[in-house]
């Protein structure tokens, strides 16, 4: 037996003292498949019986057999296999096992007959195993299989969850007959978009007399059409627009950059083209034509939100029907917002559910007038002065939010809300609740469970870390698409993150147990995405990284603060937002909570043995934080930061 122990002694495993032997998945799952690989008969039967005895499955051969072949039919979980490190063989066969495509996410365990040295093991290692056993340590061998297969099972689940997040959310955006996207994403491209403050063309297709057809010639030949149609406008549209089905039988198509001119030439193509094709459930006599409605999204003259867009479009085709149908209008530009009623209720009811959260009273947190600054530049005073302009304008660059997580918002701010109301809510909203479900996944896979349903995921995350989960998609969702700024803005929400998380530590540190303290943390500084979006709305947007510095630092609380109010989130947030800069020595605790926070996030990024400045450490204590927890605290953030980072 080469120096190991005795090959009869089967001792039993100290289940309790495996690693994270507690938190095997709750899941009911077939008991793993164990190929091993011997060709010394006496050790083989070792070998398995071992594996037996922990439950496994087994299927045995030696190193003459078609080892692919096999894998193939038996499916293993993991791979274990007897070696002598002397020989090099060995060594080859694990690089061969490697690179065998059934074994290629499945761990190969090497267990030695023999002693072996640094220099074998760390071959062995290289050339493919995933573990290597010294001899004489039967234990040691059972143990460390069972965590192979525990992480290999993890990494089936997670894998699992993927797939059918993919496929949630591929049920939940793409129109099933015509393949090609519905109108979810197309609201989530037009929020973007007008996010983005950048041009684009909106338009609305509507085929002309289609229920005719369907009268004339069968639904067959109606969804033939549809899909025709869809067909060429996936061809027809330059990489990067958007086109999707809107429901029935219309379509929208997106075209970024596209004034009027380009617009309407674009949608005129489109209309020709559109009654071109020919379809063979109808016959080549008889065209199906289209009535395009077009209206361009101007960030010199912007409509006050997605919806009131979609309506001038919606208003152009109904004008394109009544003019005889089979043609193009162009809507005209939005009113100035300025010129603009602050509801809009000129043509009865929205078109499309994009509810924005409309804002009742944003104008109330004004801020005193620009003061640029002493080195300013003609250009730069130009621009501060554009950026109050758009602030005063009192809409300009207010995300819309998805309806799910407006509703989440207002939630989160329910006493009474519960786990039943927030998964119901989300369940609603498959593209919401797929985002949500991988994000809680992650947030839940490092304690080995796995979950398919909104309310499982809730219930098994909780609800307070629910809420914060969906903030954290709010928040991201409305810093989305600035490439300009992207960068700045990835930072700022990076930061807020971690100001969440030390807000809440506080709080919890100084027995506070206020309610909002997370969102103070995270929220405070919402205002800097809102500045880089106004600025990257402006004809000029600026480059110069301290003119930008300079405008977010001073805009950023007003912004936010009036973020908060059109976002209708408690009167706390929107002070909090509009204050953290404001006083000195601020006497309510949701101000000092949202500044402390700030410093503790500024105070994890000093080296540990760094002494902790008096300028970040007062506005810590100021909230009742004891001093002896700071280091803990301190601590966490700077983990909390690696797991960002990573
Ligand atoms: P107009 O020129 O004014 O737009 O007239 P229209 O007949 O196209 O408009 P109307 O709204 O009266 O009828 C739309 C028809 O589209 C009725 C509906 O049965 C048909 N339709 C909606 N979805 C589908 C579908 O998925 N497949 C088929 N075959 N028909 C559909
Ligand atoms: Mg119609
Ligand atoms: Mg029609």
């Amino acid at each position: 037996m080469l120096g190991c122990e005795p090959l009869s002694e089967q001792r039993t495993l100290p289940r309790s003292d495996l690693p994270g032997a507690t938190s095997y998945p709750p899941i009911k799952e077939e008991p793993p498949r164990v190929l091993i690989i011997e060709d010394d008969r006496e050790r083989l039967e070792f070998l398995a019986a071992s594996m037996e005895q922990e439950g496994y499955v087994t299927q045995v051969t030696d190193t003459s057999a078609r080892l692919d072949e096999f894998s193939i039919r038996f499916q293993p979980d993991a791979v274990l296999l007897g070696m002598i490190p002397s020989r090099g063989e060995f060594y080859q066969l694990c690089g061969d096992l490697r690179t065998m495509e059934p074994l290629r996410n499945v761990p190969v365990v090497l267990v030695s007959w023999e002693e072996a040295d640094d220099e074998q093991v760390a071959r062995a290692l290289l050339a493919g195993a995933d573990d290597f056993i010294p001899c004489g340590r039967p234990l040691e061998l059972r143990a460390r299989m069972a965590v192979r297969l525990r992480n290999k099972r993890y990494r089936d689940a997670l894998r699992r969850v993927r797939s059918q997040r993919d496929i949630l959310l591929r049920q939940a955006t793409v129109d099933p007959l015509t393949g090609i996207l519905n109108r979810r994403p197309m609201e989530d491209a037009v929020n973007s978009l007008f996010m983005a403050g950048a041009m684009f063309g909106f338009l609305f297709l509507d085929i002309d007399h289609f229920k005719r057809v369907n009268d004339r010639y069968g639904h067959d030949a109606g969804d033939q059409v549809l899909r025709g149609i869809a067909d060429y406008l996936k061809k027809a549209i330059r990489a990067g627009d958007f086109c999707g089905r809107f429901g029935g039988e219309e379509f929208v198509v997106l075209v970024h950059g596209a004034d009027l001119e380009t617009a309407e030439r674009i949608a005129e193509r489109h209309r020709q083209s559109i009654g071109r094709i020919r379809y063979s459930k109808i016959g080549p006599g008889t065209a199906v034509t289209v009535s395009i409605g077009v209206a361009v999204y101007d960030p010199v003259r912007p409509d006050i939100d997605p919806p009131a867009l979609l309506r001038r479009a919606d208003s152009a085709l109904y004008e394109a029907k009544r003019l005889g149908r089979n043609q193009v209008v162009m809507a005209a530009l939005a009113r100035n917002i300025a010129e603009s009623p602050s509801s809009d209720s000129s043509h009865g009811t929205p078109v499309i559910s994009l509810r924005p959260s409309e804002p009742e009273h944003v104008s109330i947190l004004c801020d005193p007038q620009p003061r640029p600054s002493a080195g300013a530049t003609c250009a730069s005073v130009a621009i501060e002065l554009e950026l109050v302009r758009k602030l005063d304008s009192g809409r300009a660059a207010l995300p819309v939010l998805p309806t799910a997580a407006a509703e989440a918002l207002r939630l989160a701010a329910d006493p009474d809300a519960n786990v039943g109301k927030l998964a119901s809510l989300l369940d609603h909203d498959p593209h919401f609740a797929a985002r949500f479900l991988s994000l809680a996944n992650s947030a839940i896979y490092s304690r080995g469970i796995r979950t398919t349903t909104m309310r499982d995921a809730i219930v098994r995350i909780g609800l307070a870390a629910a809420r914060d989960l969906l903030f954290q998609i709010v928040y991201a969702a409305s810093t989305f698409g600035m490439p300009r700024y992207q960068e700045a803005v990835s930072r700022s929400f990076h930061r807020s993150v971690l100001s969440a998380l030390a807000a809440r530590s506080i709080d919890q540190a100084a027995r506070k147990r206020y309610p909002y303290a997370y969102l103070c943390g995270l929220l405070h500084d919402i205002g800097e995405a809102r500045v880089y979006r106004l600025l990257a709305s402006l004809p000029q947007a600026p480059r110069d990284p301290d003119v930008v510095d300079e405008l977010v630092a001073r805009y950023h609380c007003r912004a936010g603060a009036e973020l908060a109010v059109a976002w209708r989130l408690p009167s706390d947030i929107s002070e909090v937002c509009l204050d953290h800069h404001a006083r000195p020595d601020p006497t309510h605790y949701h101000v000092q909570v949202a500044i402390a926070s700030d410093a503790l996030v500024e105070v994890s990024h000093l080296r540990p043995d760094d002494p902790v400045p008096d300028a970040l450490l007062a506005p810590i204590m100021a909230t009742g934080f004891p001093a002896d927890a700071l280091p803990a605290v301190v601590e966490s953030i700077r983990q909390a930061a690696r797991t960002l980072d990573g």
